[in-house]
């Protein structure tokens, strides 16, 4: 049974799959080989997702989500949703347990959700290309990600009805993919900037097929979007000042600056100077109509934003120093994502690590094609890959005075597991309050929280005298669990970090169901239209075949009768297209099946 392997992104989503022993990229419906990760309902009810969803986007703007990926796992007052808030024309609203959710046609989702969809758009595209269902999947995500963000993706792939096999950190998909059957030993550097998110992770990978990442960090709020901001409020501000209108205060010109930055930006890559022109970005109001037209050029644009790819380096600095190297060390660097495309990021890159970036990867497909890799891998289906990753935040615990104890520190390679002694500091305790944390500050209040729990019962005895052992376990998708054991009792307790992806099991099983229901109806449309497209290249083929035999049998009156029957075949087949009835189009199919072969025996006979 095939594994595929898909590339979550936060613009674009890529599925691949092994075939015949190598990694191959799926190209979707319309021909592309990445699908937009933008889902849409339409006004009448419709879900609409990849290239369709993002052409309706300037018409829809309230209810087309694009860049989900931002706020996966994340607390609705967190910094980056406010801030993600400013910009998007989307609706986005606090959820029961303080999460996030967008509100489509007055129908709130949560952002698991919004990614399930976007998942079983991918596994249809795969479908569609291998001609079976699929059910398992290995998934990749920022090497960044923080454990709510992992957990939300898990329960994505829960919605989705899909069995994910493997939850893989993005660069180290890159890896993967870069040093398979490449029968090299070297020190890679994997700069991956994308839509949304930076990862940097510096792997070895060896001859026998081994890839150790030594370290891996990054910031899981850097990335294209971050730069296409830049030009929308370059926009805002020029047009503000000269028109004195906030443009801010309408989503459809928001939605059309959106596009319009981001389309100015990728033009920037090959251009020197690029034109932005939204003819009545203001339709009415006091001044009457207004259009915008700005020029920009590379320089301008790389001014605005040389503060956010010197960020990067910086996390390139930290990655390096983290696997213990320096920069004469690294033996080759893949630029992964998008936003490596960019000029400006290429030519610092390349400055930084003092060598040309690697060629032979494709930016935006190498990590879909990793992950294809590691699903075959896990299948049994070729070799093991010998793989150790790391962890890219530190965990531990809050103790008095606001201090994080770190328990498993950041580059700490997974799967782990790491007990530690906790004794009680007042005689007499009966529970010990443990409080999990996540990240880098030395101060706890500055670190995310991931659980608190209780371990109760424990003997009244003097302080220090009773004690609980807590393991901190991340497992190979990188998903952080805590069990604590009374060492007097032997009474073990597992915790769940569950607490706040933001759903529970009941919610994720009715989010499944729903789900599960869109991909029959999904699988359903898709059938349909290959039937169509089977009809209509059959018409054309057997139009066409019927003057070739007109002419080659022109007096035989046999002939004549079966050509006419073919043509009155390819005419009825038309109509019912023109109908779209699904049930006689079957009919005509086959019906346009008897007719070709037998027209051909016409021309092949009058060919002899
Ligand atoms: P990914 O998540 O890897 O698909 O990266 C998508 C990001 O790359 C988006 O922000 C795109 O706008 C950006 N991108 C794609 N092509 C280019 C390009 N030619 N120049 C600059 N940025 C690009």
């Amino acid at each position: 049974m095939t594994v595929i392997g898909i590339d979550l992104g936060t613009t674009n989503s890529c599925v691949a799959v092994l075939e015949d022993g190598s990694p191959k990229v799926i190209a979707n419906r319309v021909g592309y080989k990445t699908t937009p990760s933008v889902v849409a309902v339409t006004a009448n009810g419709k879900r609409v997702v990849g290239q369709i969803a993002s052409r309706q986007a300037i018409t829809n703007p309230e209810h087309t989500i694009h860049a989900a990926k931002r706020l996966i796992g994340r607390k609705f007052d967190d910094e980056a949703v406010q801030s993600t808030m400013q910009h998007v024309s989307y609706q986005i609203a606090p959820g029961p347990y303080g999460d996030v959710r967008v509100v489509l046609r007055g129908k709130q989702y949560s952002i698991p959700e919004i990614s399930a969809i976007l998942l079983q758009e991918m596994r249809v595209v795969a479908e569609e290309h291998l001609g079976h269902e699929v059910e398992r999947a290995v998934v990749t995500v920022p090497a960044y990600f923080n454990d709510n963000q992992r957990q939300a993706v898990r329960d994505a792939g829960l919605i989705a009805g899909l069995q994910v096999l493997r939850i893989i950190n993005e660069p180290t998909a890159a890896a993967i993919a870069y040093g398979f059957h490449r029968n090299t030993d070297k020190v890679i550097a994997v700069y991956d900037m994308g839509g949304g998110t930076f990862d940097v992770s510096i792997v070895k990978v060896t001859r026998n097929g081994t890839f150790s990442v030594l370290s891996t960090t990054g910031d899981s709020f850097l990335g294209g979007e971050d730069f296409d901001e830049r030009i929308m409020a370059w926009l805002i501000r020029g047009f503000e000042v000269q028109r004195k209108v906030d443009l801010r205060r309408s989503p459809i010109a928001l939605q059309r600056l959106k596009q319009a930055a981001q389309k100015a930006k990728c033009e920037l890559s090959t251009l020197d100077r690029t034109e932005i022109r939204l003819p009545f970005i203001v339709s009415s109001g006091p001044t009457g109509p207004l259009n915008m037209h700005y020029a920009i050029t590379r320089p301008q644009f790389e001014k605005l934003t040389a503060d956010l790819v010197k960020r990067s380096l910086v996390i390139c600095q930290k990655a390096i120093a983290a696997a213990k190297l320096t920069v004469d060390d690294v033996d080759e660097v893949i630029l992964v994502g998008g936003m490596t495309r960019m000029p400006a990021v290429q030519a610092q890159v390349e400055d930084f690590f003092k060598r040309k970036p690697c060629k032979g990867v494709h930016p935006d497909e190498v990590v879909a094609l990793g992950a294809a890799i590691q699903g075959s891998a896990l299948a049994d289906e070729i070799e093991a890959i010998d793989l150790e990753d790391v962890t890219a935040h530190s965990l531990g615990i809050a103790t008095a005075g606001d201090h994080f104890d770190v328990i498993i520190p950041a580059n700490t390679g997974v799967p782990v597991r790491v007990p530690s002694l906790f004794t009680t500091h007042r005689d007499n305790q009966d529970a010990l309050k443990i409080v999990v944390l996540q990240g880098e500050s030395e101060k706890a209040s500055e670190n995310t929280l991931l659980q608190d729990f209780f371990v109760r019962g424990l003997r009244e005895a003097k302080a220090g005298e009773v004690e609980v052992e807590v393991a901190f376990t991340i497992d190979d998708d990188g998903i952080f669990s805590v069990s604590a054991k009374d060492l007097e009792t032997g009474e073990e307790t597992r915790i769940e970090v569950n607490a706040d992806s933001g759903l529970d099991a009941e919610e994720i099983q009715q989010m499944a169901d729903e789900s599960s229901a869109f991909l029959e109806e999904r699988r359903a449309e898709e059938a349909a239209e290959r039937l169509r497209q089977g009809v209509e290249a059959l018409v054309a083929e057997v139009e066409r075949l019927s003057e070739q035999a007109e002419e080659v049998a022109a007096d035989d009156p046999m002939a004549a009768l079966t050509i006419s029957h073919a043509e009155n075949a390819a005419a009825q087949a038309k109509r019912a297209l023109e109908e779209n009835s699904r049930s006689s189009l079957a009919e005509h199919l086959v019906m346009l099946e008897d007719a070709k072969a037998m027209i051909e025996k016409i021309v092949h006979r009058g060919a002899n």
